[in-house]
């Protein structure tokens, strides 16, 4: 597992040649993140953030605490939500920032995923039993709370129970995409949420475009598809991606006329993931950003 330690040491994070200090991709306990909103704008402050979004899983619930801890460290808060979708029967997280929160469109996707996600939950509890785990609904819902449930709850839950060593060997072993079978399949097409939510004016951003499991030939694929459909711009750089992926990228962005937008996807201080504020390095230079106007 790479650390952030490791991600230092190798040197990709070079926050000398970063123009703002700015991350727009976050969690929270609102989702699946680690730190409240109120805490995590503390460590966005700490790292000197001035323009922040926490952009919980299919839920804008968090904003309002997010928003008052911003104005105690004088962050500028911008709204952000991950929503989940799907294209060509793989998942897709499409991310929406600076819209309005009382957008109803946005807030009719966003509730319709609420309900899928307990659906899935309930789902993923059959699955597991299948391959000879106890029932974890009620415990995974419990360990989500009054957050949106997801599969790390789930994963957390199996670490509780001794059934398996760590979260990552849980989503090895059960919870993974290709563990997922059809449970994969869930989300409203990355077509539809597109076509309900363009021309709101808000920004439409491809997450992490590196991450998913598909050969660059399907990735430059998506893009093509996803700006057709409405999208806006992607994110050049999150957590630590490779250089040559960031390069790729700003390519693609400038192909296709969209802009760049970029984040740390920060879930908690432990783990996998990168820091509040980092993210490999990325030539501001060269491309058209969200954040340019903000
Ligand atoms: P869900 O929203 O239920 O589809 O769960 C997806 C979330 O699980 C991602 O946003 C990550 O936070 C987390 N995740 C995905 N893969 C892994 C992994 N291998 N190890 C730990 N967490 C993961
Ligand atoms: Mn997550
Ligand atoms: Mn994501
Ligand atoms: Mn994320």
């Amino acid at each position: 597992m790479i650390t952030i330690k490791d991600i230092n040491e190798q040197g990709r994070i070079n926050d000398s040649q970063l123009h703002r200090r700015i991350d727009f991709h976050s969690h929270s306990t609102f989702s699946d993140g680690a730190l409240t909103p109120k805490a995590l704008l503390s460590l966005a402050s700490e790292q000197n953030i001035e323009l922040f979004s926490l952009t919980d899983h299919d839920t804008i619930a968090g904003l309002g605490e997010a928003r008052e801890a911003a104005k105690v460290h004088n962050i500028k808060l911008v709204t952000g939500v991950e929503i989940s979708t799907l294209w060509k029967g793989i998942p897709i997280h499409l991310v929406a920032l600076n819209f309005s929160e009382d957008n109803s469109a946005l807030l009719e996707v966003l509730d319709a995923n609420q309900k899928i996600r307990i659906d899935r939950a309930k789902k993923i509890a059959l699955l597991l039993m299948k391959q000879g785990l106890p029932d974890l609904f009620d415990n995974a819902m419990q360990e989500a709370g009054t957050s949106q449930i997801g599969r790390p709850h789930f994963a957390r839950v199996m670490v509780d129970q001794n059934l398996v060593k760590d979260v990552n060997k849980a989503f090895d072993r059960y919870l993974g995409n290709k563990r997922l079978g059809q449970l994969r399949d869930v989300w409203p097409d990355l077509e539809s949420v597109l076509s309900v939510l363009n021309g709101h004016g808000m920004e439409l951003v491809l997450a992490h475009p590196k991450r998913y499991p598909i050969t660059v030939t399907k990735l430059k694929k998506l893009i093509f598809d996803f700006v057709q459909y409405g999208g806006t711009s992607l994110e050049v750089s999150s957590g630590n991606d490779k250089p040559e992926s960031v390069r790729l990228l700003e390519g693609l962005i400038k192909e296709h006329k969209i802009k760049a937008s970029v984040g740390s996807d920060f879930h908690g201080p432990y783990g996998p993931w990168c820091q509040v504020g980092k993210f490999t390095p990325f030539d501001e230079a060269r491309i058209g950003t969200v954040w340019q106007d903000w």
